[in-house]
């Protein structure tokens, strides 16, 4: 009776810490891509009206609900992610602190901070902050340091290098995946079912792109000098000027149609019709290969390996959903860094019992 009271008591303290992390982790999901630091200003502020948000309206899952998502000042809708973020963290915390012993568990609760933040600043801004990444990487090593189960390991050295090298691996894997998938997804072709619509409108420094139903922003297809994006037209319009049956070679400062080239900053409207494009492709982003190698300080190789495999058969069955769904025909950018997360998540809960599962299947006694 009194064990299972304090049992309980810890499970609820783990619950509660998670939420309060989580709405930290809200702060930092916000503001490292912005450049604001997390210290300062010390309170938190509303994204609309830039109101300091007064402690008690500050509260963790509780405020959001009393609330019912909007700022109390100036009514403005404050998205679910918020919510959204603090549940998740006090789940994750809660389920790390039953699943773990206890200084292991401190240690994941550290890792799943990590992959949270990273989750959701690469789901809305397709980067992972260096904080998060390299940071990620140097706790992961003094973690396995101090804690040195963590890397299955005896001595503390030991420990500090295999968490060393399995950072090195994830990060080298990964590298070698990349710069193989210049060649082989360097280029993506899209085939459209007949002549299509496009336009293409200058706002600034940007342009919107419109191809069919399809609207992108134009800066989100070129990562590298090199990259071209073509347009096999039927008829082109380029301001007032009119060509016929052309291939438009975009890249992203300029176009060079036939023989002649125009600076994208003089133009200000291209349209007409499409039968094909063949858009560049960065398979994943640099930010993914330092993120995979504070995976590996924290998991080890092992979990590096899964990672990857996990989250790319994830990342399919997403990319096949959502063509199913029609909700996109084809995109520039996908964002990686949420599979390898999910992938992570998975091997730290149950890549024990994984690992045994594949090795009875292919030795059965
Ligand atoms: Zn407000």
């Amino acid at each position: 009776m009194e064990i299972s009271f304090y049992v309980t008591l810890f499970a609820l303290a783990a619950f509660v810490l998670g939420a309060a992390i989580g709405s930290f982790l809200n702060v930092s999901i916000y503001r490292l891509p912005r450049d604001i630091s997390v210290k300062e200003p010390r309170r938190s502020f509303c994204p609309a009206c830039k109101t300091q948000i007064p402690w008690q309206q500050n509260i963790p899952l509780v405020s959001w609900l009393v609330l019912r998502g909007r700022c109390a000042k100036c009514g403005s809708k404050i998205a679910f992610r918020y919510f959204g973020v603090e549940l998740l963290t006090a789940l994750l915390f809660l389920a790390v602190w039953e699943f773990f012993p206890w200084k292991i568990a401190i240690a994941y609760w550290v890792f799943v901070s990590i992959l949270l933040i990273a989750t959701f600043v690469d789901l809305e801004h397709f980067i992972i902050p260096d904080q998060i990444t390299i940071g990620g990487t140097i706790a992961g090593i003094i973690a396995s340091f101090i804690v040195p189960e963590l890397m299955s390991a005896d001595t503390r050295l030991a420990a500090l290098v295999r968490s060393g090298l399995a950072a090195a691996f994830g990060y080298l894997i990964l590298w070698i995946v990349l710069e193989g998938g210049k060649i082989a997804f360097g280029k993506k072709r899209v085939k459209l079912d007949g002549p299509t619509l496009f336009t293409w409108t200058r706002h600034g420094d940007d342009a919107d792109f419109i191809v069919g139903e399809e609207r992108s922003l134009w800066s989100d297809y070129f990562a590298r000098e090199k990259d071209r994006l073509l347009l096999h037209c039927d008829e082109a319009k380029i301001d007032n000027r009119v060509v016929g049956n052309e291939t438009l070679e975009f890249h992203y400062n300029r176009v060079r149609i036939g023989g002649e080239e125009f600076v994208l900053d003089t133009v200000d409207q291209i349209s007409g019709t499409v039968r094909e494009l063949e858009i560049p492709r960065e398979a994943m982003g640099r930010g993914d290969l330092k993120f995979l190698a504070a995976i590996g300080a924290f998991l080890g190789w092992r979990g590096v390996l899964f990672s990857i495999f996990a989250g790319s058969v994830a990342g399919s069955l997403v990319g096949l959903a959502t063509l199913i769904i029609g909700k996109r025909v084809w995109s520039a950018k996908l964002p990686f860094g949420p599979y390898l997360a999910l992938g992570a998540l998975i091997w730290m809960f149950f890549g024990e019992r994984f690992v045994q599962w594949y090795f009875h299947f292919v030795n059965p006694v």
